[in-house]
């Protein structure tokens, strides 16, 4: 996970004040101390974290931590609004133009990941019932258009080009027309990156604004460079005028040294943050959601929100009604793991649950993603009838055939139906148990 060396290092260093009943002024320079190593260590540009540590510090010093009930408490909570405030304060959303269409410049070096960025947005906007237009503006790049095109096609998404002998500018006038004429809400406008920042490439990109007058520009900065990705961002400030950052490869194992300075540095919020390669891994960036996730608070709303996107509500109640009455079957169990693993990869969702990262032994808690394909492997190596009918598997021949099926040994076939009957028990449980206190409820 990105962040995680930041947030083991903060959450060590803040839970040893959580409980304090007494903060001195000793207590809090040391414990800003460890705050300024921790996010140094995590790329945090250094005039970023002299600020931070200077604000944190005076506030903490101030009444306002001093004098309460729970002094440690509240220097984790100054520390997370701080956090909070550096990374934007509130979530920066994207221009939607009075006037259709509204036109996104995309910019940024090769390899940040511009065009898989345009591609996600146009989905992201597509989700919103938007009509949005690609628009092929790299024309040096072999592959660039290609790329574009590609990416269309799956995401059933227009792409305009004409070709590479054409002049950018051109290519994104034209585009705007093309999606006036035909009621398009999104231009998406795909500039050539280089790798690194020159003078004909600002001049081209220059051309391009003030040509098609953009009502937004988004710098797209690859994460894992840390700081090279704040002094990017600042560049391209300075001359093309920004309004906001797009930061990718957020899912790999990024210091988080770049979510954290470009604010503060360029003034530029990020809007958006890339969590993978597919076009469904781009999030909103929300600062307040991140410091709760550095901070091994959690994000539960994020968790809520991407339950909401995989879940069928209908399949919902009808696994409820099935847990109820012990009908739940390896059918619905493989169900079950596909609406999970569509919510993205379970590490990720295990750090957005508030606590986790602090709960013993969870912290070194990798979870195995081969597992869970061997269980898959296990249940779609049943026939129809064992899957419906957990019964059948009491059956020893049964079983060899399915481990021999699904290429893993017969114990772990043993196990999993075993842990399968478990939970099959402690859901009846569960349920007898709240239905008991739903009716005592009901009589007082
Ligand atoms: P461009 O040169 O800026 O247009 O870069 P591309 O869009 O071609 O992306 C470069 C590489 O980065 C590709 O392999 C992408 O799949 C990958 N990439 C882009 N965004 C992300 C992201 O958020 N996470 C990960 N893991 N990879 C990404």
């Amino acid at each position: 996970m990105a962040f995680e060396g930041l947030a083991n290092r903060l959450q060590d260093t803040l839970s040893r004040w959580r409980g304090k009943g007494k903060v001195t002024e000793a207590d809090v320079n040391e414990m800003m101390r460890e705050v300024r190593l921790a996010l140094l260590e995590a790329d945090v540009n250094f005039k970023v974290v002299r600020e931070f540590v200077a604000k944190v510090k005076e506030r903490a010093i101030g009444q306002e931590v001093m004098k309460s009930l729970s002094p440690g408490q509240q220097v984790i909570k100054v520390v997370n609004e701080e956090l909070t405030a550096l990374m934007g304060g509130t979530q920066s959303k994207i221009e939607h133009a009075k006037q259709a269409p509204t036109v996104i410049m995309m910019v940024g070096l090769q390899g940040a990941g511009k065009t898989t960025t345009t591609g996600k947005l146009a989905k992201y906007l597509q989700k919103q019932n938007r009509r949005p237009l690609m628009v092929a503006g790299d024309i040096y790049r072999p592959a660039a258009i290609k790329q574009l095109q590609v990416l269309g096609e799956q995401l059933n998404v227009p792409v305009f080009t004409l070709g590479d002998q054409v002049s950018p500018i051109e290519i994104a006038e034209q585009a705007i027309a093309h999606a006036k004429e035909n009621r398009l809400d999104y231009v998406l406008i795909d500039t050539a990156g280089r790798l690194h920042i020159d003078e004909t490439l600002m001049g081209e990109l220059k051309g391009i604004r003030d040509t098609t007058q953009p009502h937004e520009i988004l710098l797209v900065v690859d994460a894992m460079t840390g700081q090279d990705a704040v002094n990017v961002a600042e560049s391209f400030n300075e001359q093309l005028e920004l309004s906001g950052v797009v930061l990718t490869k957020l899912d790999g194992d990024t210091r988080g040294g770049a979510a954290l300075s470009v604010k503060a540095v360029t003034g530029k919020p990020i809007k958006f943050a890339g969590m993978g390669e597919k076009m469904d891994a781009l999030e909103p960036f929300h600062p307040d959601r991140m410091a709760s996730r550095i901070l091994g608070m959690g994000d539960v709303l994020s968790l809520i929100e991407k339950a909401q996107a995989a879940v069928d509500e209908d399949k919902a109640k009808e696994m409820e009604r099935k847990f109820r009455k012990a009908e739940f079957t390896f059918e619905d169990f493989l169900d079950q793991m596909a609406q999970v693993k569509k919510m993205g990869p379970l590490e990720d969702l295990l750090g957005m649950i508030p606590g986790m990262g602090k709960m013993k032994g969870m912290q070194d808690l990798k979870v195995d993603e081969k597992q869970i394909d061997r269980v898959e492997a296990i249940v779609k190596s049943m026939t129809v009838d064992e899957k419906q009918n957990p019964e059948m598997l009491k059956n020893t021949s049964r079983k060899r055939r399915i481990a021999k099926g699904s290429g893993v040994t017969l114990q772990e076939v043993n196990r999993f139906i075993k842990q399968f009957e478990d939970m099959r028990k402690m859901m009846k449980q569960f349920t007898r148990m709240a239905d008991q206190s739903k009716k005592k409820k009901g009589k007082g």
